[in-house]
């Protein structure tokens, strides 16, 4: 018997499978785009025929994220905060507890602060603004004409200090980017400067409801290395990403349906 946790976030849907062991036997990414439901029961029924297990073998399906509730065969909705705590719970296991988690999606960020059990105590959510999302830096990747995955690359070569970016609103931060380009500044110095800027904007979120160690960096921005280490660097504190950071809360929401689904 397996067990599926689906999120279905703004931008991704994110699929996971677990066995009765809660290990995690498969996972799919695949674009919201419009039809939330269509896009998610295509790329379900995608990654059972990759992997060969039948759709009666899935035991229970436990929907999480901004869509949850548009993926009607689910047996359980639970909130994004709490399917993402259960997945950095399950990853911090041992003596990697984590505390404290930031993710990044694709329009909007959120802190969560884990109390000693793994439970959440308390949470903030930015989902009104787009600079400090995966927006402002698909924005950026569109202006620097790079692909998104090669901006962590080309921070981690930037020989100068991070340009400065003051615009706190990504219509006015675009602008000042491409004024910085235009006086000559290395489009490596101005990369490191806009996840410095996006890292500030978070640390801010974050001290709404405290940063104690250790602190779990999550979501799909989470796989640009050169936000994790501006992110570390700005809310000084070493910062833990998981090795696929998108898929943290698709793994709670699969844990979940084993716990409850038994
Ligand atoms: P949501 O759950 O809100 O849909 P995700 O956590 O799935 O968001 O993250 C989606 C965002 O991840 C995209 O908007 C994009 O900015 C970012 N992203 C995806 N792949 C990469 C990558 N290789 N490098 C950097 N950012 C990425």
């Amino acid at each position: 018997m397996y067990y599926c946790g689906m999120d279905i976030g703004s931008t991704a849907i994110k699929i996971l499978l677990v066995d009765w062991s809660e290990e995690t036997v498969a996972w799919k990414i695949g674009a919201t785009g419009g039809r939330f439901y269509e896009n998610a029961a295509r790329l379900l029924g995608s990654l059972l025929e990759e992997t060969g297990i039948g759709r009666g073998d899935v035991r229970a399906i436990v929907s999480t994220g901004y869509g949850r509730r548009l993926f009607r065969e689910a047996d359980e909705t639970v909130s994004e905060i709490t399917a993402n705590a259960a997945g950095a719970a399950r990853l911090g296991n041992g003596s990697r507890k984590i505390n404290t988690i930031i993710n990044i999606g694709g329009q909007d960020s959120k802190v969560i602060s884990l109390d000693d059990r793994g439970g959440v105590s308390d949470f903030v959510m930015n989902d009104r603004c787009a600079a400090g999302t995966g927006r402002f830096l698909e924005m950026a990747a569109r202006i620097m004409e790079m692909d998104l995955s090669e901006l962590g690359e080309r921070h981690l070569m930037a020989r100068g200090a991070p340009a400065i970016i003051n615009s706190t609103c990504t219509v006015f931060a675009e602008s000042e980017i491409i004024s910085l380009l235009a006086e000559g500044h290395a489009r490596e110095d101005v990369i490191a400067g806009i996840h410095h800027s996006i890292a500030r904007r978070i640390v801010r979120l974050a001290k709404r409801v405290g940063v104690a160690e250790r602190v779990l960096f999550d979501g799909g921005p989470a796989l640009n290395k050169g936000l994790a280490a501006a992110l570390g660097h700005e809310l000084m504190t070493d910062v833990l990403v998981p090795e696929s950071p998108q898929i943290t809360t698709a793994l709670g929401g699969a844990l979940i349906a084993r716990r409850l689904f038994e």
